[in-house]
């Protein structure tokens, strides 16, 4: 993609954001390009790579004779090619006009290998350390200028977040050819003994210091056979730049003292401490805020006093004026023959200015901002990757490792999304695992909502601690045994842990509202689409056939009423579609705790489903699908005569 031919005819620039994960190199590119993508706190969200222009003002536009092509390349901790990820930034890297090389100040020890190998390489750069902030909150003492004299290059402080020394990082960039502070670091005596030879081959000091340590790829392309001894001879290389890394460190960056942000963050990773705190941080965003705070009362009010209140009866005042409705209840379903279909179809039970618009608005809308809200919240104050390291023990045990923490809580806020995230995971062991345990455990966030709502309604805790006691022992027992069953490894995990400290509240607003707009946006046709076709369903009288038909299976096997086939009909399109109908049934308590067992464990959404297909392929999709009805249906029947028994 040339993005500067559709702007310009003058030369383009480009320049290459590098860095480990979780620098800020996202938060340096959309202020650089004025753009927003979505940033994140924990390993891999950059895995995707964007690009855009550095936005120039007016009169910068009339000085500077170049576009600058800004790339933010995945996050690495060196250059080689071992795996994708370092495969492409290793390419935007050799091709780059300039680099960007943004460290973490909080970090340096991890940071400057990479700083300190670009430097080697001799490429045009600037070195930015940023999370400066950090450094003054925990005590750190950064000699700055010496660091810069050793490694040779400019070094910039910085705080992306508060958006200190962006604009002198942009206009340096910018001014790149009347300035000297972009320029190639120096290369030590001892890496250059190494890589000199392929420089008279090759005729570029990066290829050459690549190829010397070992890039078989790179060898090929330039006709150079890697002999034997390559690699160790990378290991020597890495040895000797990770020993300078260590002198660097300790001569130049002095640690005061611990913080008690710093003696939080070992509690967090500690197994015993840590699982509490993960347990009192786990109910009280799910249960206390989602939960009670959300769907009950937020939407409580929002459904109640407003939509059902005033909304509804306007809306069917006046689309019966226009086309008589003959409404029926959910509770009593007498599915009579509506007066005319279309005023059934815009206003009557499942009317698609009605339920619809209740919904999306009085009730998934509320929880999908809460859920994101308190998803950036963990994200941003450096919880959740802590929380990885914390359950990578646990989580190894069933497949996965802790990377999987991340879509398994994801998929608390949608299914869907969480399994598009399964990308982030490294086998197709843990992808699997990982998915299928998503589409069978974990509802999201609007099935949440409903479901936490009855069950509080018939008492909470007790109810609550079945629901939840059964879905973490299918949790538990799918994953073990599918680890058993299912050939391949799971990813060994290396995890970067950032600080912990206070969220940035525009930024937790932002990424808030970015991804609950997405979700909507996604959402919102589905619902239309679900309720027109149950709406259509009545209207030719199908819905009561359908439910009369399904009576024996949902008696004999579930010892459910009839009507609560429409849950699991509605459900198949959207699982929180199917709790909300729920609402409107008359069931006893165990029949309720039974119901949302079901409804939990059994398929996933169509967009799931769909999500599923084109992450993995049809036949695991079908697998996974076929046996969520079968586990659902066959540990309902258990619970529903264990319960009936202890009634
Ligand atoms: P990337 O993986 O390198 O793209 O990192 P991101 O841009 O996603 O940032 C990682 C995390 O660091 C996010 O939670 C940011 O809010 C946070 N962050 C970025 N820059 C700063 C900074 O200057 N100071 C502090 N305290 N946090 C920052």
């Amino acid at each position: 993609m040339n993005l500067t031919n559709k702007v310009n005819k003058k030369k383009t620039i480009h320049v290459a954001l590098v860095g480990n994960p979780n620098v800020g190199k996202s938060v340096i590119f959309n202020y650089l390009t004025n753009s927003y993508v979505d940033v994140s706190n924990y390993p891999g969200t950059t895995i995707d790579v964007s690009r855009g222009l550095i936005k120039l003002s007016e009169k910068e536009q009339a000085n500077i004779s170049y576009n600058f092509e800004l790339v933010d390349t995945p996050g690495i901790y060196s250059v080689s090619n071992l795996c994708e990820e370092e495969t492409a930034a290793r390419d935007f890297i050799l091709t780059a006009d300039i680099i960007v090389n943004v460290l973490s100040a909080v970090s340096l020890n991890r940071d400057l290998f990479l700083c300190k190998q670009l430097a080697d390489m001799g490429k045009p750069m600037i070195a930015v350390l940023n999370q400066f902030d950090e450094v003054r909150k925990r005590n750190l003492d950064i000699d700055t200028v010496s660091l810069s004299e050793y490694l040779g290059l400019e070094i910039l402080e910085a705080s992306a977040i508060k958006k200190q020394g962006l604009a002198e990082l942009k206009e340096i960039v910018i001014n790149f050819a009347d300035n000297a502070k972009i320029r190639p670091g120096k290369i030590s005596k001892a890496i250059d003994n190494y890589s000199a030879p392929y420089q008279e081959l090759v005729l570029d000091r990066a290829t050459a210091l690549l190829i010397a340590e070992a890039d078989a790829d790179l060898a090929k392309k330039n006709d150079i056979l890697l002999p034997q001894e390559a690699s160790s001879r990378r290991k020597e290389i890495y040895d000797i730049r990770n020993q300078e890394v260590e002198e660097l460190v300790s001569e130049y960056v002095t640690e005061l003292n611990l913080t008690w942000t710093d003696h939080l963050g070992d509690w967090i990773l500690n197994p015993v401490i840590g699982s509490v705190i993960a347990t009192v941080i786990v109910y009280s965003f799910l249960f206390l805020f989602l939960g009670s705070f959300v769907a009950g009362t937020i939407v409580d009010f929002l459904e109640q006093s407003v939509f059902k209140a005033y909304y509804e009866p306007f809306v069917r005042n006046i689309v019966s004026f226009v086309f008589p409705i003959e409404a029926s209840t959910m509770s009593n379903l007498v599915f009579t023959k509506p007066l005319t279909a279309i005023g059934t179809l815009l206003a009557g039970d499942y009317g698609i200015l009605t339920l619809t618009i209740t919904y999306l608005y009085a009730l998934l809308m509320p929880l999908v901002l809460g859920f994101y809200f308190g998803l950036a919240l963990l994200e941003d104050s450096g919880y959740l990757p802590r929380l990885a390291v914390l359950t990578d023990g646990v989580l190894s045990s069933l497949g996965m490792n802790g990377r999987a923490v991340i879509p398994l809580i994801l998929g608390g806020g949608c299914v869907t999304m969480a399994t598009v995230t399964t990308r982030l995971l490294s086998t197709e062991k843990e992808k699997l695992i990982t998915m299928a345990l998503l589409g069978l455990t974990i509802p999201c966030s609007a099935q949440l909502g409903v479901i936490q709502g009855l069950l509080t309604n018939i008492g909470g805790f007790v109810p609550w601690l079945i629901w939840g006691g059964t879905l973490l022992t299918v949790f538990i027992i799918t994953g073990y045994v599918m680890n058993k069953l299912v050939p391949g490894d799971c990813g060994h995990f290396i995890s970067d842990i950032p600080p912990l400290r206070l969220p940035e509240l525009n930024n937790v607003f932002q990424k808030t509202w970015t991804r609950s707009k997405i979700f909507l946006d996604e959402a919102t046709p589905a619902f239309f689409t679900a309720a027109a076709l149950v709406a259509s369903l009545q209207i030719t009288g199908l819905l009561q056939g359908i439910i009369d038909f399904c009576e024996p299976l949902m008696h004999s096997i579930l010892l459910l009423p009839k009507e609560v086939t429409l849950s699991f009909i509605l459900g198949m399109v959207r699982r929180d579609f199917g709790a909300f109908g729920l609402m409107d049934i008359a069931l006893s308590s165990s029949q309720l705790i039974t119901v949302c067992v079901v409804l939990t464990l059994f398929v996933p959404c169509i967009a799931t489903v769909a999500v599923m297909v084109k992450e993995k392929n049809l036949k695991t999709a079908a697998a996974i699908w076929l046996s969520s009805w079968a586990l659902a249906l066959g540990i309902g029947a258990v619970l529903a005569r264990v319960l009936l028994i202890l009634d």
